[in-house]
C-alpha cells in the first residue's frame, strides 16, 4: 500500500508514519530525513536551503526520491512523509507512481510552534524527545544513551513560522488535488493512529 501523510510541521506525521510502516511492513520514507542523511558537499548545499526554512528545489528532490523508490524494500509500498509539498511535486509524484491513500493530519499553527520549539534529538542514537510534550528525564540529556540532546537548526521560531507559511500557501492545495481525508492531529498519538488505521481499513 502506498500512503501519503500530509500535515504541517509538528503534526506528528513522522511518528504516525513510523507506526504505520511497522504495522504494514513497508518503509517509512521521510524526504527531510533523506536530505539530512546526505554528506560532504551535497550536505552543505542541502543545508543552505534547510537551515533557512526553504524548500530544496523540486527537480533535485524528485531525483533523491526516485532513487529511494528504486530500492527493493519499496516493492510492497511505502509511507511517504514530507513529499509532495506543492502541486508541482504532486504532479511529479503522479508521473512516477500511483498513490493509494492520502491522509491529512491537522493541527493549529500555535500547536505546531509549541511542539516544534520543544523538539530535541540525540545525535548519537537518534532518539527523539520533546520538552513540551514528551520530555527526557533530565533536560538536555538522552534517556537512552546519555548523549547530549540538540535542537534541529530549522526549529527556531522564525524558521518554524516560515515553514508553516509555506505549508499553508503551497502544500494545502494538494489536499484537494488528492481528495485527502483528515484526522485530528491534536488527539493522542494512539487515537490518531487508530483513526488512520480505520481510514485505510486495517484492524487496530
Ligand atoms: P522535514 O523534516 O519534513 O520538516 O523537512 C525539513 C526540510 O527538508 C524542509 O524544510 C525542506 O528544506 C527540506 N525538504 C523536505 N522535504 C522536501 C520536499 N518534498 N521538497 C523540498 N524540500 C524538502
Amino acid at each position: 500500500m502506498r500512503i501519503l501523510l500530509i500535515g504541517p510541521q509538528g503534526c506528528g506525521k513522522g511518528t504516525q508514519a513510523k507506526l504505520l510502516a511497522s504495522k504494514l511492513g513497508v518503509p517509512h520514507i521521510s524526504t527531510g530525513d533523506l536530505l539530512r542523511s546526505a554528506t560532504g558537499e551535497l550536505r552543505k548545499e542541502i543545508d543552505s536551503y534547510i537551515v533557512a526554512g526553504n524548500l530544496y528545489p523540486d527537480e533535485k528532490m524528485l531525483e533523491v526520491l526516485k532513487k529511494r523508490f528504486g530500492e527493493s524494500d519499496c516493492e510492497k509500498g511505502f509511507i511517504l512523509d514530507g513529499f509532495p509539498r506543492n502541486l508541482k511535486q504532486a504532479e511529479m509524484l503522479d508521473s512516477i507512481t500511483k498513490v493509494d491513500r492520502v491522509i491529512e493530519i491537522s493541527i493549529s499553527d500555535d500547536e505546531a510552534v509549541r511542539r516544534l520549539s520543544g523538539r530535541v534529538a540525540c545525535p548519537s542514537c537518534g532518539a527523539g524527545f520533546n520538552n513540551a510534550t514528551m520530555p527526557p528525564k533530565v533536560r538536555g540529556i538522552c534517556d537512552k544513551c546519555g548523549g547530549e540532546l540538540v535542537q534541529r537548526a530549522d526549529d527556531t521560531e522564525e524558521a518554524i513560522r516560515k515553514r508553516l507559511e509555506i505549508y499553508h500557501r503551497e502544500t494545502e492545495p494538494i489536499l484537494e488535488h488528492y481528495g485527502a481525508v483528515r484526522v485530528n492531529g491534536e488527539n493522542d498519538i494512539e487515537e490518531v493512529f487508530e483513526e488512520i488505521l480505520k481510514l485505510i481499513g486495517i484492524e487496530p
